[in-house]
């Protein structure tokens, strides 16, 4: 089972960090402006992985001794640490452009391991000054951030700017930030799921079970949630509904969990009351990482059709001990039908509410500084 893919900035050095030449002593050494300021808001506002990415070029040569190079650079690396502003990994080209190293950008080549699939490069951006770095992008199948006073013409850079604050607004605002997604893989000998989730879609996708009734109220937490949910089961059906419910709602709690990470910036809490015909349903629900099933419901009927309605105390229930959470749910005496897709549409719409973020929030919603 894997978690969410984390996202990049690319960094470029010089010409955006530090001012364009060859930084070869302390006195060349000058920080563009607002540059710390903007990368301690990002820092602390989103999850990119932080990669500095540089060509410098001949250093260990007569005109670029080593040490010429690395002084001044541990010094920005230490000044910018003073500032919060820690980078994850640092790539570094010490080639001349006629040697054609592969490592040079716009080349992938010491990039290589960013491309293997677990990285989000959709979402992710390579901030630079220079064409190169905007074809770097391109190459990794990011986007490009162009840090200069001239347009860039190209059409793969999602922002022009002369200004780091600029740069810093508009990533971490919410437009920016990537969805949050999960991929849950549940083989057992009973069942045999597969679910994809995006918790900031669009309420689409497509949910089959084999058990009629049960995918109709799947299709309520798809539309209701907006949550985008692909899941095939495959379950022991010949027995009963049974694990192909519960395993189900195990997978589908699960992949919340994965998506939400670490809740950083989110609602936290969600309630709902939602009236159906002849019923109504209240649902309240807190992502606090501790699973609780408050269930006061009482179903006219044992079945309906030939679904079980005890089995939906039970989806609940296994959700809540996969997702991590409190789950308060009642709803008035009926039509069973309606009694339980009114659950599941106020289960879906608190949900919603719960995951939503807070603009301009990256703090968990806790005294305890964590949601686990
Ligand atoms: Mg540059």
């Amino acid at each position: 089972m894997k978690g969410k893919k984390k996202r990049v900035l690319f960094i470029d050095r010089d010409g955006v960090i530090v001012e364009e030449c060859q930084v070869d002593s302390l006195e060349k050494m000058r920080f563009i402006p607002h540059v710390m300021q903007a990368l301690c808001e990002i820092r602390q506002k989103t999850d990119f992985e932080f990669v500095m990415v540089s060509n410098q070029d001949g250093v260990n040569t007569p005109s670029f001794p080593l040490d010429d190079f690395l002084i001044p650079h541990q010094r920005i690396l230490d000044t910018l640490r003073g500032e919060d502003v820690v980078f994850d990994d640092i790539r570094i080209d010490y080639s001349l452009p006629e040697d054609g190293c592969p490592g040079r950008k716009p080349s992938t080549a010491m990039l290589e391991d960013y491309m293997n699939g677990d990285w989000d490069l959709e979402h992710s951006f390579m901030i630079g000054d220079r064409e190169t770095d905007m074809k770097l992008a391109d190459n990794l199948g990011a986007k490009g951030i162009w840090l200069h006073d001239e347009k860039s013409g190209r059409e793969n850079v999602a922002l022009e700017t002369d200004s780091w604050l600029e740069i810093a607004a508009f990533l971490t605002c919410g437009d920016v930030k990537a969805h949050r997604k999960a991929h849950v893989e549940r083989i057992t000998k009973e069942t045999s799921i597969i679910l994809d989730i995006d918790i900031d879609g669009t309420g689409e996708g497509a949910v089959s079970t084999g058990i009629g009734f049960f995918d109709h109220m799947l299709a309520q937490v798809v539309r209701h949630s907006m949550f985008n949910i692909d899941a095939q089961v495959t379950g022991d059906l010949w027995i009963d509904v049974h694990h192909s419910v519960e395993d189900s709602a195990l997978a589908l709690g699960k992949a919340v969990r994965d998506a939400l990470g670490d809740k950083r910036g989110i609602n936290r809490y969600g309630f709902e009351l939602l009236c159906m015909d002849d019923v109504h349903s209240e649902v309240s629900i807190d992502f606090s990482g501790r699973p609780e099933l408050v269930f006061d419901v009482n179903f006219t009927r044992q079945d309906i059709g030939t679904f079980p309605t005890e089995m939906i105390r039970h989806f609940f229930k296994s959700f809540c001990d996969a997702a991590g959470c409190n789950l308060y749910m009642s709803v008035s005496e009926g039509n069973s039908h309606h009694q339980a897709e009114a659950l599941f549409k106020a289960f879906a719409r608190a949900m919603r509410t719960a995951v939503k973020r807070i603009p301009g929030s990256s703090s968990v919603v806790s005294t305890k500084g964590v949601l686990e």
